[in-house]
This record gives structure tokens, C-alpha cells and sequence, in this order.
């Protein structure tokens, strides 16, 4: 979606005028309003002929403030993303960011006052990357149904895709995760967005797990056999997790394929153990015996503490994207990043940031000691060919 006209709500005359400025200089094609009370500005709202796609919003206001206001936003839909701007500590400012965001608002960002150019400008950035996602899921209006699925798993019409991970200590590609994708008769290639859950409910995942690990130890193998020395990553349901008999399965599997188990990391959520914590525990534990590698996925998502935490065989953390998008304009976000790359360094587990988009944000997660990175900023997930090609140009590039 093309951002095309933003308001900014702010009583303070003076500030409001300098965001307006500060927004028609990074902006020149959009529309920027402007209103000097809160009500004046949720007028402008409700009247407006062509939806705004962002409100700049100040949380101190007289008579109906920046809360209230948000709330407005919400109930009634009117702009699905904010930045939220106060003089307030940034707690506070960060507490009305949960609460917009708990109401189904996109929050770009969390800024201080005086407003600064390089946070808004990547406030308004977070604006592209959040449309663009649900832009992809909307493309297709499809609800699939079991049957579907039997025929996809039947035909293989399911692959994986590749996404590449970039070590940042020398700046190579250590490795790639595995994402499932469809490649539909009618509808193309489809996102795992259209089948997962519904997999998981029908118990069919274990069987598409089992038909991409194939695929994906096939590419293994030639990845091998091309002195390309990346570690292959495989994301595994909370459901395969209760399955006893599933670690004895991959491990004669991976075996036959010539790997090594040291060779493989299998992700998994800290949902997943929320389920039957003893035979997550018991899976996990096995496949670590086993020498394969165990990293959690998407964390920051759930609720896992750090006792928690050190309980599960794993290795590495995932740093979900929530933690990492826009986190240059999130000053409490910050701290909670820089807090859990702290406490996993502390537990001598390596650390992955997922959704990495910018370079502002990979300067903020370098500066944290972060390992690995795994994002657009470097790469989306690719066709397997295309991977191969693209790791191998990215070896070149990177030795000039
Ligand atoms: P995930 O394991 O957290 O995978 C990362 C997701 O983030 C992928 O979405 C990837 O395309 C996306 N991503 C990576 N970098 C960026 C970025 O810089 N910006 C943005 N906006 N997105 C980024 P994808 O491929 O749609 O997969 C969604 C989820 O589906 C995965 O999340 C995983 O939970 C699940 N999934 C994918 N493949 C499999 C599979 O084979 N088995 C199981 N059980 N789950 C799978
Ligand atoms: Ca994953
Ligand atoms: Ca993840």
C-alpha cells in the first residue's frame, strides 16, 4: 500500500507546525493535515473522503487527550497505524503503544519529543513493512479445506523455500531456515499462513514435515557436495513434539541422507511448550542427544521467563521480528532487545534476529553482539536454485 496522506494531531502550535515541516520534507508526495486539538483532529477523521494512512499523535492535550483519542481511532477504524509522540518518559510512552497495538493498531513508532528526522523517517519506513505482509496474505482469497490439503501433500505441490542467514562477525552466509510454501495448482505459491494451523488441527503436519524434511536434505546434499558449508535449519510443529516416535525417525532419515545431525537445527516455539511439557522435554532432549541442534523460535512472543528458558535443550534464540522492527524509533524496545540479547549471551546460547529490514536496525542489533542475522536487509526466503546462486554471488561480493 502507497502512503498517501498522514495527520498530525498535536495542541502544542509550535510542535505541530515543526512535525508538519519535518514530514513535508521527508514526504513531498503525501498529504499532510494537521489539527491543533484532539477533537479537531477525530472530526477531520470521521469526515474524511480517502482513509489516512498514519496519525502522528501527541498524548498530552487538553479536554479529550492522545489516549482517549487512540481509543477513538480504534473503535471506530478510522487509520489502522500511529506514531505515538509525547515529552513524556518513554514508558509511558511505550505503555499507550501496548495498549493501541492490543486494540488492532499498527504502532510505527514510539517517539520522544523534539522530534527528530532520522526517527520519524524510520517510523514512516515501518509503514511500508507492515503493509506489505498482510498486502501478500490478502493477494489470495482462499480457505482450504482437508481435502486440499491430502491432494497438495499427495501431488507434492508443497516445497520449501530458503531464507539466508548472514554471521555478522565475517559477514558470511552460515546457513538458511526452511519455509514450507504451496505451490497450488490454482492458486500459486502460497504462504504457510493458508496451511499451517489448519495441518496442525487435521493431523496431517508430521506428514508435511516428513516430505520437506526430504526436500530440504536434498538440497543439503547438494550444498555439500558444492564446498558450501551451510547449516540447514528446520522449523518443527508443537505437534511433532508429542509424537515419541518422531526423533528416531529423523535421525535414521537424516543418516541415510549422509548428514550430520550437527548439520541441522530444528526451531521450535516457546509455545510448544505449553502443550505436554514432559514429552516436548523428552523430544527435544533426545534430538539434542542425537548432536542435532535445538533453537527457539520467535521469541518475544510468548510467554517464556528465563527460568523457562534455561529449562530447554536449546542452543540458540530467535529473536522474533516484533523485537526488531522499527526498534531504532522504540527506545523501551531497545532496552527489552538489548535485556534478552544480554540474557542470552548469559546462557551461552547464540542469538539469530529475525526480519531484519534496515540498517538502522542491524547497527542496533551489531552494537548488542547479536550472531546472526535473518531478514530481508539480506535476503527473503528464495526457490532453492536461486538460493544456491544467491549465496554463492554473496561469497563474491563480500570478498571485494
Ligand atoms: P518463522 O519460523 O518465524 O519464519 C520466519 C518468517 O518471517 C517467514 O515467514 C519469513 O518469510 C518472514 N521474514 C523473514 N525475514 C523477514 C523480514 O525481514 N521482514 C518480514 N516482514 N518478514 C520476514 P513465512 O515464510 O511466511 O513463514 C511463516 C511461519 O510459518 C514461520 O514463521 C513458521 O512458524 C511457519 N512455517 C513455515 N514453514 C514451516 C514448516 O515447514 N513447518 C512448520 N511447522 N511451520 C512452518
Ligand atoms: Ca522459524
Ligand atoms: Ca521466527
Amino acid at each position: 500500500m502507497k502512503l498517501s496522506n498522514v495527520l498530525i494531531v498535536d495542541d502544542s502550535e509550535v510542535q505541530c507546525q515543526h512535525a508538519v515541516a519535518l514530514c513535508r520534507e521527508l514526504l513531498p508526495d503525501v498529504t499532510v493535515d494537521f489539527s491543533f486539538s484532539a477533537g479537531g483532529g477525530l472530526t477531520s477523521l470521521r469526515d474524511q473522503s480517502t482513509p489516512c494512512d498514519i496519525v502522528i499523535v501527541d498524548l498530552e492535550m487538553p479536554e479529550m487527550d492522545g489516549v482517549q483519542l487512540i481509543n477513538h481511532i480504534a473503535s471506530e477504524g478510522l487509520c489502522g497505524a500511529l506514531i505515538i509522540v509525547s515529552a513524556k518518559p518513554p514508558s509511558l510512552i511505550a505503555s499507550v503503544a501496548v495498549m493501541a497495538e492490543s486494540e488492532g493498531l499498527k504502532v510505527l513508532g514510539s517517539l520522544q519529543k523534539p522530534l527528530d528526522t532520522t526517527k520519524l523517517l524510520s517510523a514512516f519506513k515501518a509503514f511500508k513493512n507492515i503493509c506489505s505482509p498482510s498486502e501478500e496474505r490478502a493477494a489470495v482469497n482462499y480457505t482450504v479445506t482437508t481435502k486440499d490439503l491430502m491432494r497438495g501433500i499427495s501431488k507434492k505441490e508443497f516445497v520449501s523455500f530458503y531464507q539466508p542467514k548472514v554471521r555478522l562477525f565475517d559477514m558470511s552466509v552460515c546457513g538458511a531456515e526452511a519455509l514450507a510454501r504451496w505451490q497450488h495448482s490454482d492458486y500459486g505459491i502460497l504462504s504457510p499462513y493458508y496451511f499451517i494451523d489448519q495441518m496442525e488441527k487435521k493431523n496431517l503436519i508430521d506428514a508435511l514435515t516428513f516430505q520437506l524434511l526430504d526436500l530440504s536434505l536434498e538440497c543439503k546434499q547438494r550444498w555439500n557436495a558444492a564446498g558450501l558449508p551451510l547449516e540447514l535449519s528446520i522449523n518443527l510443529s508443537p505437534y511433532s513434539l508429542s509424537n515419541t516416535g518422531f526423533t528416531d525417525w529423523v535421525y535414521d532419515h537424516v543418516s541415510a541422507f549422509n548428514i550430520s545431525p550437527e548439520e541441522l537445527t530444528f526451531e521450535i516455539t516457546e509455545n510448544a511448550l505449553l502443550g505436554d511439557l514432559a514429552k516436548a522435554i523428552q523430544t527435544l532432549a533426545r534430538l539434542r542427544l542425537k548432536g542435532f541442534n535445538i533453537a527457539i523460535d520467535d521469541y518475544g512472543t510468548g510467554f517464556a521467563n528465563a527460568e523457562q528458558l534455561s529449562r530447554i535443550p536449546a542452543t540458540i534464540l530467535k529473536l522474533d521480528r516484533s523485537m526488531i522492527a522499527g526498534v531504532d524509533s522504540k527506545p523501551q524496545l531497545e532496552k527489552v532487545l538489548h535485556s534478552t540479547v544480554k540474557l542470552a549471551i548469559d546462557l551461552g546460547m547464540e542469538t539469530v534476529a529475525e526480519g531484519v529490514e534496515t540498517e538502522a536496525e542491524l547497527n542496533i542489533v551489531k552494537g548488542f553482539g547479536v550472531d546472526i542475522i535473518q531478514g530481508y536487509y539480506f535476503g527473503k526466503p528464495m526457490p532453492a536454485d536461486e538460493f544456491e546462486r544467491w549465496t554463492v554471488d554473496f561469497g563474491k561480493t563480500s570478498e571485494t
